[in-house]
């Protein structure tokens, strides 16, 4: 096979990464890119010039979702698509989704410069808003497309100033078609920064992602009595904010029950929240995450019980509801197995887990074979101006992607 021969063109793969992060930059070296604002735009229309002058069949769909396509021998095949997102958070980094979009077109430029033609047309993806940092929720492009969240819902979403996301569309100019939207397509592999510090921590270079962690959201209320904190003998109160916290120290305490179960309580408030009054009301939020989605059904169900005794014995009300339930979604082998010998014809060092946070191959799992690499973050921070993926990292994982498309888009059925 020739195409193992091949290899990405670092200095052009970064020189197309300095433009990105030309677009959109914070004073502190990151980037400020929401989705479907003019810098947005920019980023878009450069994007765009550049899968032309590849000679791809460029397409934009009802949602702003962009497409750029390159024919296979096939004809009318399904696609092997890759790509993610190149809007960020307010205060973002200049890799997160980004890389995996510039390297998906490095590759396209390496095929192309050597005329490599495969069986599978290839289709490259830039996902709109999946940050959710301007409309929530995250993965908002991708999850439309697929059908997961419906138009009405999706274009009626709002930003802090009420501008809704139809009209931001159709400001940029980005308001496409829905017969463009993805569709017909084998396989979906999207590199990714990994946002943790796992792949650093064990010195690796490539994360062969297993899917996308579940998770679940609730908010508990506690009610009490709000009362005089003079005169009111302890023994006579129902303080909510008492109970809360012996229930907070249970949401922390059963992760050490069970293993990789991860709990956060982010968010709380008091009722009336003054010194001198005893708390009537305590809401409070817990975020649960666990792979395995058996044994996060059971930690929540333990932690409503041991909250229901502790509200028992504070006499106080407790009401739990779920705000968002999100199971694992599991990857495709066969992905996970064509990143693996990938990354093994370079020597690259990898390692499988699953992805914390949810990317927009969650959503692409529901139509594809689907298959994430994840490239080290250095100290494992994101969403962050600091985040830092380095140069050798994005290069060894540009060729890996490089050659999970190769062969993903020469597999004889
Ligand atoms: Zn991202």
């Amino acid at each position: 096979m020739e195409s193992l021969l091949l290899q990405i063109n670092r200095e052009r793969l970064l020189d197309t990464l300095n433009v990105s992060s030309s677009i959109g930059t914070t004073e502190n070296g990151g980037l400020n890119r929401l989705a479907l604002t003019e810098e947005d735009k920019t980023m878009r229309d450069i994007f765009i010039d550049w899968l032309k002058k590849e000679g791809l069949d460029v397409r934009v769909d009802d949602f702003g979702n962009i497409y750029g396509r390159r024919e296979g021998k096939i004809n009318n095949a399904p696609a092997v698509a890759f790509g993610s997102h190149l809007d960020t958070q307010p205060c973002g980094g200049k890799y997160d989704g980004i890389l995996g979009v510039l390297t998906g077109l490095e590759v396209i430029r390496v095929l192309n410069e050597n005329n490599i033609e495969t069986n599978y047309p290839l289709e490259i993806v830039n996902f709109t808003n999946e940050e959710g940092a301007r409309f929530v929720p995250p993965m908002l492009g991708s999850g439309a497309a697929v059908g997961v969240f419906d138009k009405d819902y999706v274009y009626s979403r709002k930003d802090t100033e009420g501008v809704s996301f139809e009209h931001s569309l159709k400001e940029i100019g980005y308001k496409g078609e829905a017969k463009n939207r993805i569709r017909d397509i084998n396989y979906f592999i999207e590199l990714h920064i990994e946002q943790g510090p796992i792949l650093a921590n064990n010195e690796k270079s490539i994360g062969i992602v297993k899917g996308i962690q579940g998770d679940n959201w609730l908010t508990v209320k506690v009610t009490g009595e709000t009362n005089h904190a003079g005169p009111t003998p302890m023994e006579n109160r129902r303080d909510a904010l008492v109970a809360a916290a012996k229930m907070i120290d249970k949401v922390n305490g059963i992760t050490k029950e069970i293993p990789g179960l991860k709990t956060t309580v982010g968010k709380i408030a008091a009722i009336p929240n003054i010194t001198n009054v005893i708390p009537g009301e305590v809401e409070f939020s817990i975020d649960i995450r666990h792979e395995n989605n058996e044994t996060r059904m059971y930690a929540i169900d333990k932690l409503k019980e041991q909250m229901s005794i502790i509200a028992l014995i504070g006499d106080v009300e407790l009401t739990i509801t779920t705000d968002w339930h999100s199971d694992t979604v599991e990857f495709s082998t066969v992905v996970m197995e064509a990143i693996s010998e990938s990354a093994a014809k370079w020597d690259y060092s990898t390692m499988e887990f699953f992805s914390g946070p949810g990317h927009d191959a969650k959503y692409m799992a529901e139509i594809a074979d689907t298959g994430m690499i994840f490239l080290p973050s250095i100290g494992g921070i994101s969403h962050n101006e600091k985040e830092l993926t380095l140069d050798e990292d994005i290069e060894k994982g540009a060729n890996v992607l490089l050659y999970t498309i190769c062969k993903l888009a020469n597999l004889q059925e």
